[in-house]
């Protein structure tokens, strides 16, 4: 990458930055389809196999259109190093495996993503690494959580469905004064909202099959972090494999020139949505971090641009009326997936948290009644229309 990119601005590093160009001189990026590359001679050939000399190898291990990505990313993150993986769980285990070795702690926020949950506490528990929950929204709790084996702290902000925020700045101190790293999936804000780093993370996750590609096409993940523990990322993906695809990375690029005027017209939609469901009598609540009746309104203003695309709500009468304003939308797509251009809607309690035992999702707060969307780029009143069908039915 130039060096004079460095200085420019996010919106221009979501264009320009990660760009190396062929001896074509295309304008667009190119996507590499090779699954190896050749070397001019044994002797190179070597060196590039110890480490010596850069240059390509083999995709498992890096890709001309994957390193495009990697750069890409971080330059929109502020971070030094980045690893693309084949999706967002697979940048976790990868962070995982890397990092930690049996007998280590994990002190991870209640209420992550379902499939988080499921690796750091049954596959991870099976290799001897132990995670201890704790309410997102509660510092202290993370303090209090803090083994002499403690290494990393996991985090995901905001939460899915309810929207509670973890204070990045404020846990990230409690983690270094335990000796040990924070890292943030920061999927659903993604770097045009939010930029973990500069809080106070060592590391962050992203989950690209969301907003970064935002348009529900490809899966992918990412790593990010200091170069230095970075390398045991790498090593661990270069040996196991799960690498991203080049083809994924090319839709992926693509996907991080829009990713900011996506995600700041998502959340002025979500705003005026979540606003307008306030005011209807068979609401009773709606989470959203943008609305001044959030109980971190005045954090997420600290650490977020914007509130994001991603809103939730509950209807009176539990689950039956739930489920009548999903089967009345006739717009919406009724899907888990988020991040799309595509508004999609769930109900979290019966799908991405049916895993959870009913006594967990009450205490966690995901009741019967809630309903989530993921707002996408249709018109807001096509969108509020087609909630009106069932909320009124
Ligand atoms: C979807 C998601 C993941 C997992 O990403 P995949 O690309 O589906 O593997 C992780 N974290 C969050 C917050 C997500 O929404």
């Amino acid at each position: 990458m130039d060096d004079f990119l460095l200085g420019c601005e996010p919106d221009t590093l979501s264009i320009r930055a990660g760009i190396t160009r062929s001896q074509f001189g295309e304008h667009s990026e190119a996507l590499y389809l090779t699954s190896s590359f050749i070397a001019p001679n044994a002797a190179e050939a070597a060196k590039r196999f110890s480490g010596e000399a850069p240059g390509f190898i083999y995709s498992r291990f890096t890709n001309p259109t994957v390193t495009a990505f990697e750069e890409r990313l971080a330059a929109l993150e502020g971070a030094e190093f980045c690893v693309a993986t084949a999706s967002g769980m697979s940048a976790i285990l990868s962070l995982c495996m890397g990092l930690l070795k049996a007998g280590d702690h994990i002190v991870a926020a209640q209420g992550m993503f379902g499939a988080t949950q499921q690796l750091l506490g049954n596959i991870l528990g099976k290799f001897g690494i132990e995670t201890s929950w704790v309410p997102a929204t509660d510092v202290a709790s993370f303090r209090a959580a803090v083994k002499p084996n403690t290494r990393l702290f996991f985090v995901e902000t905001p939460s899915n469905p309810l929207t509670e925020l973890v204070d990045i700045a404020a846990v990230s101190e409690v983690a270094h004064a335990a000796g040990a790293w924070l890292a943030v999936d920061n999927c659903f804000c993604s770097p045009a909202l939010q930029q973990p780093i500069k809080l106070g993370a060592d590391f962050v996750i992203h989950s690209a099959t969301k907003f970064i590609d935002g348009q529900g096409r490809v899966l992918g993940g990412a790593v990010l972090g200091p170069k230095e523990p970075m390398q045991e990322v790498f090593r661990f993906l270069r040996t196991a494999g799960p690498s991203m695809s080049p083809f994924n990375a090319w839709v992926a690029l693509g996907g991080l020139e829009t990713l900011r005027l996506r995600v700041e017209a998502q959340s002025a939609s979500a705003l005026a949505i979540a606003q307008w469901l306030e005011k209807q009598p068979q609401v009773e609540r709606v989470n959203y971090p943008w609305l001044a009746s959030h109980p971190q309104h005045e954090l997420a203003k600290r650490q977020q641009k914007a509130g994001g695309a991603v809103v939730s709500f509950e209807v009176k009468d539990g689950r039956e009326a739930a489920w009548r304003v999903i089967d009345h939308c006739k717009l919406l797509s009724i899907t888990a997936n988020l991040g799309d251009t595509k508004t999609t809607i769930t109900h979290p309690s019966t799908t991405t948290h049916g895993r959870v035992s009913p006594e967990a999702r009450e205490a966690a707060g995901i009741r019967e009644g809630l309903v989530r969307v993921a707002v996408g780029l249709e018109a807001v009143t096509d969108i509020q229309a087609d909630l009106s069908r069932g909320l009124n039915a």
